[in-house]
């Protein structure tokens, strides 16, 4: 691929290799073996209490919800607040369980604004879902206060937060559930999985069943146990086919040795954003991220007027940026809500994630924040582009 990406993940090749080629050689690529290894590793770097190992973090948030409505008698069409600026699957998941999506609006840190949270509780409302956009925190502990003062369930979709920190601590713990992604362009890149992370262990055991058909036995259990009656099983749930597999495991057991050195040199490619953009004053405004915050920088978003143009004057010198994420409620799925997040719709039309990956160098955050300068100050060059 030419040019600067938004993502490219870079894998810890020759390590990754070799605990493929343990999985082949034991003969054992599914459920259990390195799957345990990794939900061990998992709760180990996190210090969350349990930790489920789903092929994707989609499945995950489906089944958060899901399992919550169950044990807590949800009804449908009660309501769970959240936000329009995320990806789709954290909104799906709400619908899926056939709950009501109530959209409040983000803040500056483009996570969800506890003000506006707050004025959409009514005796409907069950549950809260935040993003951690970014990797960034926003007003989270006010989320959680939030949630504590009326009796609600937080959801935390934690897809961007792998590593980020608040305090030398890994939030989440508050959260009845945090779900993480482990997605091709995520942080910690497998191919395709994710984390789900339930406060109670009695929501751990019965997310094990429900990844698995509703069937309550371990598959690699049931291979190495002896004994009797080892292909006995009981069916609880119509579940889904939805755990991870010992391939995608072991490619998270490399990446997560990594996890932190990648997030730092994240948070370097930042400050570099962040200086080389400062001069632009309010012309680029740069996400907030809250004090105490060590964020995992997923993304570095700046909003900016004639954000379409900006992108057309990157993409001329091979620069791909991209767009976290268009206004949720402009999906003809969502838009009951239209018109009810004025910031959110703002964000929607003039944020930008200007590239973030391990591959990018200080020179190219130069050479983008140089091209950014000019475009904001109007200034172009004699062949028309802003170099
Ligand atoms: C990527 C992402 C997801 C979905 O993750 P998958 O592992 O691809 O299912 C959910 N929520 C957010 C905010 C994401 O960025």
């Amino acid at each position: 691929m030419a040019g600067i990406q938004l993502f490219k993940a870079k894998y810890e090749v020759e390590e990754c290799l070799a605990e493929i080629r343990e999985c082949l050689e034991v003969g054992w690529t599914g459920l259990g073996f390195k799957t345990v290894q990794f939900e061990d590793a998992w709760k180990n770097y996190t210090g969350l209490p349990f930790a489920h190992y789903t092929n994707s973090s989609t499945i995950g948030l489906y089944l958060a919800v899901d399992i919550l409505k169950e044990q807590y008698n949800w009804n449908d069409d009660d309501e769970i607040i959240t936000t329009p600026i995320t990806f789709i699957s954290t909104n799906h998941a709400i619908e899926k369980s056939h709950m009501k999506a109530i959209f409040a609006d983000v803040d500056d840190s483009l996570c969800l604004d506890p003000k506006s949270v707050k004025e959409r509780i009514t005796d409907r409302t069950r549950a809260v879902m935040y993003v951690g956009m970014g990797g960034n925190m926003g007003n989270y502990y006010d989320i959680v206060k939030i949630c504590e003062e009326n009796g609600l369930k937080l959801i935390l979709d934690a897809a961007h937060m792998a590593g980020t920190r608040h305090g030398g601590v890994i939030p989440g713990k508050e959260a009845e559930v945090v779900v993480y992604s482990f997605q091709a362009v995520k942080n910690l890149p497998t191919a395709d999985s994710g984390m789900i992370c339930f406060k109670r262990g009695e929501l751990d055991e019965i997310v094990r069943k429900k990844t698995w058909l509703g069937i309550n036995k371990d598959t690699y259990q049931r291979t190495t146990n002896s004994g009797n009656y080892k292909w006995r099983y009981d069916v609880e749930y119509v579940g889904e086919k939805g755990h991870g597999n010992s391939i995608m495991a072991a490619i998270g057991l490399v990446q997560l040795k990594y996890l932190d050195r990648d997030n730092a040199y994240r948070r370097q490619l930042a400050g570099w954003y962040r200086e080389g953009l400062k001069s632009c004053g309010d012309k680029v405004k740069m996400v907030r991220i809250e004090a105490g915050c060590e964020s995992s920088c997923h993304l570095f978003q700046i909003c900016v007027d004639k954000r379409d143009e900006l992108m057309m004057a990157l993409n001329a010198e091979e620069i791909y940026p991209g767009v976290h994420y268009a206004n949720n409620i402009n999906y003809r799925m969502y838009d009951y809500a239209k018109g009810t997040c004025p910031y959110a719709d703002y964000v929607s039309e003039h944020t930008i994630s200007l590239p973030m990956n391990m591959y990018v160098t200080y020179e190219d955050v130069q050479r983008i924040c140089d091209i950014i300068k000019k475009f904001v100050s109007g200034e172009k060059g004699t062949n028309g582009a802003y170099i």
